[in-house]
């Protein structure tokens, strides 16, 4: 769907009840349901429609049934994104398989690439009436004689700055976030330990869904993905990991699991071998007057918890609802209550100093702490009362 370059000639309105900033997975998805429960919300971004992003893009059951929820699941598998109906977890005696349970909505997991799922996000937001701007960059947030941020000031990468005003500015805008900022967002709880991560796509790579690998000091997965390639990715402490490569993943696989290695190596690499070198997990103050955060902006776990981009959905569910009941300070302690334990167990599993018997009770509890987010469901902003 064309959903920018058009509009780059078109004058933005003046005022909007919400303003987000961030069109990715935790902005479009917020943008979205506030636009079908009947606000005005203008999204800003600085980048391009459909651009790749440093991300592998497993999805755990609690986003999958979101994007069931929300009707967005058939553009992902039109794009022919696979079905994960399995997960193996390997460690160094024996292997786990889990086979993924028919419900809410959900049949399967999946794993779109970024440059499927944040396009099918923003579509949906686009056609749920949000009006969604690529090449503004917020650098400013205007704040009202009672101190409430009142609308944003943002860079045009083609034309005019502008400033737009906004009942509500929500930052989307990812783990840097200049919203949370300049709204001045206080850390509430910073993690201790950080972890790195070497990724790639292969094709020629068999597996049985997705398979993850743990081993004292390493820990590697294998997730299949669109156009037929297998996201591989190793992952170890920062010193381990160092700038990267392809050396540096062929021997973190071999030590997190020399079947994955062997499986891969008879795999042929595609494009680069990228390289996060970590950030220790964060929970930021979710909101303020005028103000709120919501994905990575706002709450930020260490990625072997392949959980970022299922919680970004869920906090945009939660954010909207409480924005629609007009109940927003209720978001922080729900979004920290679903969020503390996972982001704990990360951080511990983050700190690569395990062993074999920690790291499956570790593992086993990951899976736990994600459970209630399937079988709990918050308030739905579509049903609740418009303003
Ligand atoms: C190596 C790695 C592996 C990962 N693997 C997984 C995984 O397997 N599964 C999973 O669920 N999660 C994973 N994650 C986490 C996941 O990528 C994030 O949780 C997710 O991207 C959060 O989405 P978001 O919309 O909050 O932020 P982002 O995806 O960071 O999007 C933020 C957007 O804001 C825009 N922006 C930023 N600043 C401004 C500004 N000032 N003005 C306008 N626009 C702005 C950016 O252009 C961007 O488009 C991984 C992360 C990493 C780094």
């Amino acid at each position: 769907m064309a959903v920018n370059l058009p509009l780059y000639s078109r004058p933005l309105y003046s005022a909007y009840d919400v303003v987000v900033v961030g069109a990715r997975a935790a902005g479009a998805s917020t943008a979205m349901l506030l636009a079908r429960a009947g606000l005005s919300v203008l999204v800003l971004d600085r980048g391009r429609y459909g651009l790749d992003t440093l991300s592998t893009h497993a999805l755990m059951r609690g986003g999958v049934a979101r994007l069931a929820r929300w009707g967005v699941l058939p553009a992902l598998r039109a794009a022919g994104t696979p079905p994960i109906s399995s997960v193996t977890f390997h460690y160094e005696a024996d292997a786990v398989s889990v086979d993924v349970r028919p419900g809410d909505g959900v049949d399967a997991l999946c794993a779109p690439r970024r440059t499927v799922l944040d396009p099918a996000l923003v579509d949906a937001a686009v056609r749920s009436g949000a009006e969604v701007r690529y090449g503004f960059e917020v650098t400013a947030l205007d704040i009202d004689v009672e101190g409430r941020v009142a609308g944003v000031r943002a860079r045009s990468r083609r034309g005019p700055d502008v400033a737009v005003r906004a009942g509500l500015v929500i930052g989307a805008d990812g783990v840097r976030s200049a919203v949370a900022r300049l709204a001045g967002s206080v850390v509430r709880h910073r993690a201790r330990n950080t972890g790195a991560y070497v990724y790639g796509y292969w094709s020629g790579v068999t597996t049985r869904g997705y398979e993850w690998a743990y081993r004292p000091s390493a820990a590697a997965g294998l997730i299949p993905t669109n156009d037929g390639r297998v996201c591989v990715f190793a992952g170890s402490s920062p010193a381990r990991v160092g700038r990267g490569g392809r050396e540096v993943i062929g021997a973190l696989l071999a030590e997190a699991s020399p079947g994955f290695a062997a499986r891969v190596a008879a795999g042929t690499v595609h494009g680069v071998v990228r390289t996060f070198t970590g950030r220790p997990g964060h929970l930021r103050q979710a909101c303020g007057p005028g103000w709120a955060l919501v994905g990575d902006a706002g709450s930020w776990k260490d990625p072997i918890s392949s959980s970022g981009l299922s919680d970004a959905l869920r906090d945009a569910e939660l954010l909207a609802g409480a924005v629609v009941a007009d109940a927003l300070g209720d978001f922080e302690a729900e979004r920290d209550r679903r969020t503390r334990p996972l982001l704990d167990l990360a951080d511990r599993v983050a700190g690569y100093r395990w062993d074999a018997t920690e790291i499956r009770a570790l593992v086993r509890a990951m899976s736990d702490a994600m459970r209630d987010d399937v079988s709990e469901r918050p308030r739905s902003p579509e049903n609740a009362v418009r303003r």
